[in-house]
């Protein structure tokens, strides 16, 4: 079906809509929802007389604008740590986000240049890719996480800020914020990926994170893991915890995570999907490999292969040696965890986690499979990825359909109240009101903005290393 548009951005629109999901609910009946200079300026019942033209979306499902609370845009996504820079791949992540209606998206660690480059990018070009709010470099402790797994590469281009004591804490948060990072992601993590004990945060040190961020107006988000994470994370005081348990939350913790009234973004699919991918063979799946660029393709071959004959363990990869048993119960546990979690009203976020091995940051619809085949709603799978996102991320203007906020809307065919894998067929996406071109490919201005990251990235790890 057609949609008719004004052809210019700048004009105001009016939606007719029959269903919409405005952040927490579906509403039904026919509804005109006004966008002008970017922003929701009306919901009103549809009055069936009408002066000017309306975009007719009737029998389709409108919604907010999907976020990612946490993924790392500029990453290709590869399952080995040593991946070399591919300006098509990142180019391809914030196209095809956008795409599949991810209109803003949470940057949980990525060098400073990079990143500001494509923030650049995508506030001046609004259909080059989501909104982002970055994170910038990971702040950890010397030999912790993510550390002990990146590549001499990436820790030489500045992925990462070790700091020792609470001094060098104040420091690294002061970086992070004078560089305008919108966040900060504190790595709090008692044991790595394939089960060996990593030194980690202090809560002494953690606190003066979180002291220094809020000092500056910065919210803290932790990498989290295991109960002892989860623990010093919460003494710390951080602003939402990011992942799941892969150990059984004790009732301790649940109580103390339900008190402290944050939200978790448990990431569920990038785990779930690392032993299920391999042994279904998803390499070899066109459905799968759809959208992935070259680079992508060859390391979910390599994995998949590796995988058929890396015996009881895990492949190389950020959990390699890890037995597979673990990695399954691991999965198990956090799915577990999620609904104890549930039980005392913990708020949830959507976050892919992508790019990185099979989850990718243009199929949300994988990751809230999950929260509905533990019991979910429909209602409750969409929130995550909407209002609980926004709230997670402190944006108070979007994530829902309601007035005043940013007019990042899309649409899709299909009754969504009924048939979540709706998600997967995103006809429209509006991102502040304008629309964005489905099928286009990335521009080269996209292209160029992340050449320039990529290069102004090196150049800053050429100076920081002559300095
Ligand atoms: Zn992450």
């Amino acid at each position: 079906m057609n949609v008719a548009l004004p052809a210019s951005p700048e004009l105001p629109r009016t939606l007719l809509v029959d269903r919409f999901f405005d952040g927490e609910r579906f509403v039904t009946g026919d509804h005109e929802i006004r966008i002008e200079r970017g922003k929701i300026h009306s919901i009103l019942p549809a009055e069936g007389r009408r002066n000017e033209a309306v975009t007719d979306l009737r029998g389709k499902t409108v919604l907010p604008g999907l976020i990612d609370a946490h993924c790392h845009i500029a990453r290709v996504g590869l399952f080995e740590p040593h991946e070399a820079p591919s300006t098509a791949s990142v180019a391809a992540n914030l196209h095809s986000a956008l795409r599949a209606g991810v209109t803003t998206a949470g940057d949980m660690g990525c060098p400073i240049p990079m990143i500001a480059s494509l923030g650049e990018l995508t506030r001046n070009d609004l259909a080059a890719g989501p909104a982002l709010r970055a994170a910038g470099p990971l702040v950890t402790v010397p030999l912790g996480y993510p550390l002990d797994w990146m590549s001499p590469l990436h820790r030489a281009l500045g992925a990462a800020i070790p700091c020792a004591d609470r001094a060098g804490a104040r420091r690294a948060v002061a970086r992070v914020a004078r560089a305008g990072m919108d966040h900060v992601k504190i790595c709090i993590m008692h044991r790595a990926y394939d089960l060996h004990a990593l030194p980690t945060f202090s809560q002494k040190v953690a606190r003066a994170v979180v002291d220094e961020a809020h000092a500056s107006g910065l919210r803290v988000f932790a990498h989290a893991h295991w109960n002892a994470d989860y623990r010093v994370a919460l003494a710390a005081g951080v602003d939402a915890l990011m992942h799941s348990a892969f150990d059984p939350l004790d009732a301790e913790t649940v109580a103390r995570v339900a008190d402290a009234g944050i939200p978790v973004c448990p990431t569920l699919w990038v785990f779930h999907s690392g032993c299920l991918g391999a042994e279904q063979r998803w390499d070899r799946d066109p459905a799968r490999v759809a959208g992935l660029t070259a680079p992508v393709r060859r390391s979910w071959r390599r994995f998949a292969e590796a995988y058929q004959f890396s015996g009881e363990v895990l492949p190389e990869g950020i959990a390699g040696g890890l037995p597979k048993a673990a990695a399954r119960l691991g999965v198990t546990n956090a799915l577990a965890n999620l609904l104890l979690l549930r039980e005392k009203k913990v708020p949830f976020a959507y976050g892919s986690d992508g790019p990185y091995g099979f989850s990718t940051v243009f199929r949300p619809f994988e990751e809230l499979s999950l929260f509905s085949g533990v019991g979910f709603g429909v209602e409750e799978c969409l929130r995550t990825a909407t209002l609980g996102a926004a709230e997670l991320l402190g944006l108070r203007d979007r994530g829902a359909v309601r007035l005043g906020a940013v007019a990042d809307l899309i649409w899709l065919d299909g009754d969504l109240t009924r048939d979540l894998s709706a998600l997967r067929r995103v006809s429209g996406v509006l991102r502040s009101g304008v629309l964005v071109p489905l099928h286009v490919a990335p521009s080269d201005r996209a292209r160029a903005a992340v050449r320039r990251g990529i290069g102004r990235t090196l150049l800053g790890a050429l100076r920081g290393r002559s300095a």
